[in-house]
């Protein structure tokens, strides 16, 4: 299979010829048609497979093509959550990069460090939000982040969220989302505690386990 063959638009296209990628990954090839089509995902994988790219590319098409329909001001379409800073910031890195000719912005935010420039960015405009879960709530509680127009959500390691003891924080966050959304869930292993917050996130979803 090739890139081609997913019916990825061309920005997109451009930017992972780019990037020297020939062919998708397993993930990729799985997960790709699955959200182009506007399924929930549960998704058993680990970094490393090319998971990134799996959701970030049919995020970036779909939050395209929508604002070309109604062309407006930037507003935060879609949030992916992820428990660490540097997973936060490579997430970040490679939605710039797969999204470099679509002129999406995209914005990380995560604790540990001065909120300034931050929310800075916050108040210029973006389309798409990569958040640790801590950090996003305080902005939220204090009033820098709406989360009423998502409508794409990833939840990223969910296992190793459980482990740092997101949960609580993951639940919150997860009541303030659009019911009418499209979400995926991602996590190297699925013990019960995993399937049980899955099943709170998404609804009736595709499953794959690479
Ligand atoms: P990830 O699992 O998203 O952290 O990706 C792991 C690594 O694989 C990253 O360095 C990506 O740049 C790279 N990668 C992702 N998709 C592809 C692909 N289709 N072909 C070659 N490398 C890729």
């Amino acid at each position: 299979m090739t890139f081609q063959d997913l019916e990825l638009i061309e920005p997109l296209q451009k930017a992972i010829k780019l990037k020297g990628y020939t062919h998708p990954t397993p993930i990729q090839e799985q997960a790709i048609p699955i959200l182009l089509n506007k399924h929930d995902l549960l998704g058993c994988a680990q970094t490393g497979t090319g998971k990134t790219a799996a959701f970030a590319l049919p995020i970036l098409q779909q939050v395209f093509l929508n604002k070309q329909q109604h062309n407006k001001y930037r507003k935060i379409k879609a949030l992916v959550l992820t428990p660490t800073r540097e997973l936060a910031i490579q997430i970040s890195e490679n939605f710039t990069e797969y999204g470099k000719f679509t002129g999406l912005k995209n914005s990380v935010i995560f604790g540990g460090v001065k909120q300034g420039a931050q929310t800075q960015e916050l108040k210029r405009g973006v389309d798409i939000l990569i958040a640790t879960p801590g950090r996003l709530l305080d902005l939220m509680g204090q009033g820098f982040i709406s989360l009423k127009d998502i409508e794409y959500f990833v939840l990223d390691e969910a296992d190793h969220m459980l482990d740092m003891g997101f949960i609580h924080d993951i639940k919150k966050i997860v009541k303030k989302l659009p019911v009418d959304r499209q979400s995926l869930f991602f996590s190297a292993t699925m013990p019960p505690e995993i399937i049980d917050l899955s099943k709170e996130i998404v609804g009736n979803p595709k499953r794959i386990t690479i």
